[in-house]
């Protein structure tokens, strides 16, 4: 009932003001036309409409007035309390005022919680592990309670001891509280480098995959790795020469065939030297390189011997090999230089 009056009146309030501003609107209008000399404006209507609009929204606003004051005193009232009863709340249990308005007679009851009354005891300062404590306590029931307050206090470093760098940590500055006995490490600098053991040889390389080595600190067990390159397919060794009396260079080299392949063909490409390692040339083509083509098959595992001749200069004493190339029965080629195998010679 209250909330359809309260509607009634904000909707009859906002019809007044509506149509009381369209009729100053259309005066202000009026006012300025009339001024400029031109035609005046038909106001007829609107005064007519404004005229009734107004005194009806101020009745309707009236009546609502009287009816929600007859029917519904306390909601219009502007309640002028005064106390009926009162009873304090103490440290456990909650208190309550009782009011009545003069003018509606209205009642209301407020409840009032429980409280201590604080008074302040004592203080604990504050040190670098704890806050400030104050220490309260009520008057009424002698409870206590420690509210903590401010910060903490700064610690008072002082150096306790050096621990020099290793291998696994840097110089540590440990530092010890004076008040409280707390450390705290502070590094400085950086570590020192390993003292490693001998590289070890972890996994075994093959000729299809590579090995490891291994080496370990002694001092904090760190250990590091290094790759081992495959292991040549073949292994060449035991060369040897011989010349005869028209300067002609026979070379006579061991091969090993170290894979689980048959080898089909080997081909070499070396370059002449003598004594004081000086490259030297064939009396007849003037080329310092020989390069020549062996047919297998040269089974795994097995050792050949490979005869090279067709090298013509007496002062040979030393062919260093530039080029080695296996190719396998199944077709499958490899270059072999020292950048990729190990053990090619031996
Ligand atoms: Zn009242
Ligand atoms: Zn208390
Ligand atoms: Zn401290
Ligand atoms: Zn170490």
């Amino acid at each position: 009932m209250t909330q359809t009056l309260t509607i009634l009146i904000a909707l009859s309030v906002l019809a007044l003001m509506g149509s009381m501003a369209i009729l100053v609107a259309l005066l202000i209008m009026k006012a300025i036309k009339s001024f400029m000399k031109k035609e005046t404006i038909k106001l007829k209507k609107p005064i007519v409409i404004s005229a009734i609009v107004a005194p009806c929204s101020l009745f309707v606003i009236i009546v609502s007035m009287i009816v929600g004051q007859s029917t519904d005193p306390t909601a219009w009232c502007a309640h002028e309390y005064t106390v009926l009863e009162q009873q304090d709340a103490n440290c456990t249990n909650s208190g309550y005022i009782k009011k009545m308005c003069s003018l509606c007679n209205n009642e209301i009851t407020e409840t009032i919680e429980p409280y201590h009354i604080w008074i302040e005891d004592s203080v604990i300062e504050a040190t670098c592990t704890s806050q400030k404590q104050i220490k309260k306590k009520c008057t009424r029931c002698e409870t206590t309670e420690y509210e903590k307050v401010g910060d903490l206090l700064n610690h008072s470093w002082i150096e306790d001891r050096v621990i020099e760098a290793t291998c696994s940590h840097p110089k540590q500055h440990i530092n010890k509280c004076s008040m409280c006995g707390t450390t705290e490490t502070i590094e400085d600098g950086s570590t020192i480098p390993h003292s490693f053991g001998d590289w070890l040889v972890s996994i075994d390389p093959t000729t299809e995959k590579e090995g490891q080595q291994t080496r370990k600190c002694t001092v904090c067990d760190y250990s590091e790795n290094k790759a081992i390159l495959k292991k040549s397919p073949i292994t060449i060794f035991d060369q040897s020469y011989s010349i005869d009396f028209l300067g002609g260079v026979e070379i006579t080299r061991k091969i090993k065939n170290n894979t689980d392949k048959v080898i089909k063909y080997i081909t070499l490409e070396w370059k002449c030297y003598n004594a004081v390692d000086d490259v030297i040339y064939d009396k007849f083509t003037g080329k310092s390189t020989q390069k020549l083509r062996w047919t297998g098959p040269f089974d795994s595992g097995t050792t050949t011997n490979l005869t090279a001749n067709g090298f013509y200069n007496s002062t040979f004493s030393n062919a260093i090999l530039t080029e080695i190339q296996i190719e396998f029965m199944d077709g499958q080629i490899i270059n072999i230089t020292s950048e990729e195998y190990t053990e090619i010679f031996k």
